[in-house]
């Protein structure tokens, strides 16, 4: 997997760097290129932002350097012969709400890049223009506004490149997790170490029983409560 990042803040995806993701990166299964924006402006001050044509307040990012930086992705790529289209995330409060689903389907893409907007956005005939070359999707981390992109990308990053084959070492732990098919779609079960009783808070006794269908059956009735009480909108 190839992952492309624009930004005006490449620094702000250091951590790209660290932990499981760095190291799937020095495995060679995924590769990531962070590209600053500004490299593709013309001017003394590297300006990636404008007025907002109709007024109103803040800036808006400008197309050209955008679209330099798309067609320079595009020529790195090379001939592609065959497999999909490579996809193009743009981050944004207006976007699709990202999901696991989501997450699951970007796992099995070959080409991935993200298009980190900052002031209000980046204008939009950028995206309409990249929907002739990737399948272009505009995405939300969550109910809230950022600064910028750059933090949405790492999180959907992080979410995604945890399901390529092979990054996650044990990859049992990926199958019963919150939000995942084998889970119902459900949360999490609350989980516990040792030692069984700390600070005169006890783990719960069913989980000491060796039982397995009991265990199971205590787990999936939390998942359920928990869901219901936090979440009802992914109880069908
Ligand atoms: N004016 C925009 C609006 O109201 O929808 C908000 C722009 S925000 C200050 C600047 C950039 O941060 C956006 O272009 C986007 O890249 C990013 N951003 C902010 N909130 C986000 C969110 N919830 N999900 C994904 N990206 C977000």
């Amino acid at each position: 997997m190839r992952i492309d990042v624009f930004t005006i803040f490449p620094d702000y995806l250091a951590p790209l760097q660290l932990s499981l993701i760095g190291k799937a990166i020095e495995d060679g299964l995924l590769e990531v290129h962070v590209h600053d924006l500004r490299q593709w402006t013309h001017d003394r001050h590297r300006t990636v932002d404008d007025t907002p044509y109709g007024g109103g307040a803040g800036m808006v990012m400008k197309p050209e350097p955008w679209g330099e930086a798309l067609d320079a992705l595009l020529a790195s790529y090379g001939p592609i012969t065959d497999g999909p289209r490579p996809v193009l995330l743009v981050p944004t409060p207006s976007g699709r709400p990202f999901t696991q689903a989501m997450a699951d389907e970007l796992a099995a893409a070959p080409r991935i890049a993200f298009a980190c907007g900052r002031y209000e956005g980046i204008d939009h005939r950028v995206i309409d223009w990249a929907r002739q070359y990737f399948d272009v999707s505009e995405v939300s981390l969550g109910d809230y506004v950022l600064n910028g992109g750059e933090v949405a990308a790492l999180a959907m990053i992080e979410a995604t490149v945890r399901l390529v084959p092979g990054v996650i070492g044990n990859s049992l732990s990926l199958v019963e997790e919150s939000y995942s098919a084998a889970s119902d779609h459900l949360l999490e079960y609350p989980v516990y170490t040792k030692p069984a009783s700390w600070r005169g808070f006890d783990v719960p006794e069913v989980l000491l029983s060796g039982h397995h269908g009991k265990v199971a059956q205590w787990r999936h009735e939390q998942s359920v409560e928990i869901t219901s009480r936090r979440r009802p909108d992914l109880i069908t």
